[in-house]
């Protein structure tokens, strides 16, 4: 069983997709549930940690493995809208 490490500034890619069509999200909080917001539409929700660990689908950029990189929300590599 894994259990997913949610550092504040993550990205993460869920499962569901969002009615804006964005999958990537970015965790602002993380405490007994976690506040996350869309990086497409900045909208940001909550949720129960144990249903955020259940919705994601990988993490796509780690907070603390990438913390030599600006924390700026620029996803274009990954997640690549264009
Ligand atoms: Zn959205």
């Amino acid at each position: 069983m894994d259990i997913l490490k949610l550092h504040t500034g993550d990205i993460l890619e869920l499962k569901k997709v969002h009615p804006c069509g964005t999958r990537q999200f970015r965790v602002l909080r993380v405490g007994s549930d976690v506040r996350i917001v869309c990086c497409g539409c900045g909208r940001d929700l909550v949720l129960d940690r144990l249903k955020l660990e259940r919705a994601v689908k990988r993490v796509v950029s780690s907070a603390e493995s990438t913390s030599a990189k600006h924390p700026n929300e620029t996803i274009g590599k990954d997640g690549s809208q264009s």
